[in-house]
């Protein structure tokens, strides 16, 4: 079967390759189940991994088959499987408890404290970028057919929920917190799905991204779901609060790192700022206010929380939001489904869009790797 591969640690390796299809008994036990995928989302980690600032290849191989953004349907089950039948759609989660921290052992390997994670398609086990994969059941989240056709931003979408649910955990601290506005930095695929889950929450919700809001399809998004849309070049979130008060939760999507100073600035009393990039490069930044932000925080009870990945109560807490969506909001998801780029065998566009978002204005690309009916219904 087709796969798509890059070398970890060489610059723009990214190549297709031949691999032997897998079977349902690859998994022990009677719990493996046979997917054929049908669309492998891309994102930025995605265009680090081939531009050798990231990633790693599974012990005693030099490649790693790429892909984390994931929707496929089930063509096989072993005979311990009851969760799942053929014909299912389903998104497989990311990291997997190899590791040995304690976390890894109570099934939170989002939470592993080891410094070597598993993660397939990013660290040390291949994805999804391929015909077909084996998983066992424990790893895969099952997508109604009413929502196969934007599937595909689950797996973006579980970051964010957990995000927001260790926001939650965090603010229990207090007895009472009714947060009312929010502001979200960063308007990519990320950004816009954490406006979503925002709105249908309840929040007042801001949108911050560089580009000018005219013409910008991203800033229609969020009018487009009650949110507003400012530019980061004409106002900094501080300057923001002027307009619309401090906010109760700050989300920061951007993968620029100065902007969560500006951030930390603009929260409110008792609020809690979220921080989701990972950064991967050696920025630095000075002229930061600390004593302000400092006497801010103590002062105010203010919380900083940084995440990453995301467990399976957090995939299926997304499905729930997708849903919702799509009842209150019907088609807004799929307007972010931007850029589709046929088949395995045209890789390259897939990085070409990756690598020039500013020609090309992707909100989300994805390989469409098999083409399927739930289009035509
Ligand atoms: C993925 C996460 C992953 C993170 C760090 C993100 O792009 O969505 O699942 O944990 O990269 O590797």
């Amino acid at each position: 079967m087709k796969a798509v591969a890059v070398k970890p640690g060489k610059p723009n390796s990214v190549h297709l390759i031949d691999l032997t299809k897998p079977a349902v008994t690859d998994v022990s036990g009677g719990r493996g189940v046979l997917i054929e995928v049908l669309r492998v989302g891309a994102c930025g980690t995605d265009r680090e991994i081939n531009n050798a600032e990231y990633g790693t290849a599974p012990d005693g191989e030099d490649i790693l088959v790429l892909g984390h953004e994931n929707l496929g349907r089930v063509m096989e089950v072993g005979e311990n499987v009851s969760e799942f039948e053929p014909g299912n759609y389903v998104v497989a989660t990311v990291r997997r408890p190899c590791g040995s921290s304690v976390y890894d052992k109570i099934g939170a390997q989002d939470f592993t404290t080891d410094t070597e994670y598993f993660e397939r398609g990013v660290s040390r086990l291949h994805g999804y970028m391929a015909e077909f994969y084996v998983e066992d059941a424990e790893f895969l989240v099952k997508i109604p057919n009413a929502l196969a056709e934007v599937g595909v931003l689950l797996e973006p979408l579980s970051i964010i929920e957990k995000g927001l649910k260790q926001a939650s955990d965090i603010q229990e601290r207090m007895k009472i917190w009714r947060p009312k506005t929010a502001a979200v930095l960063g308007t990519g695929n990320v950004g816009l799905l954490t406006v979503m889950a925002l709105r249908l929450r309840g929040y007042a919700v801001h949108g911050f991204g560089r580009e000018p809001r005219g013409g910008y399809l991203n800033a229609e998004l969020c009018e487009a779901i009650g949110a507003t849309y400012d530019s980061t070049a004409e106002i900094s979130v501080e300057q923001s609060t002027e307009k619309y008060g401090q906010y109760d939760l700050i989300f920061e999507c951007t993968g620029f790192s100065p902007i969560i100073f500006d951030a930390m600035q603009g929260l409110n009393e008792n609020g809690i700022l979220i921080l989701a990039s990972v950064t991967g490069g050696d920025r630095k930044t000075d002229q930061v206010p600390s004593d302000k932000i400092n006497q801010m925080f103590v002062l105010g009870n203010r919380a900083m929380v940084g995440t990453v990945n995301a467990g399976r109560d957090h995939f299926e807490m997304g499905v729930k939001d997708l849903v919702l969506c799509e009842a209150m909001h019907p088609g807004w998801l799929a307007r972010m489904l931007t850029h589709e780029v046929d088949g395995l065998e045209n890789f390259a566009a897939v990085f070409e869009i990756l690598n020039d978002s500013a020609k090309y204005k992707a909100i989300k690309t994805y390989v469409e790797v098999k083409r399927s009916d739930f289009r035509n219904r």
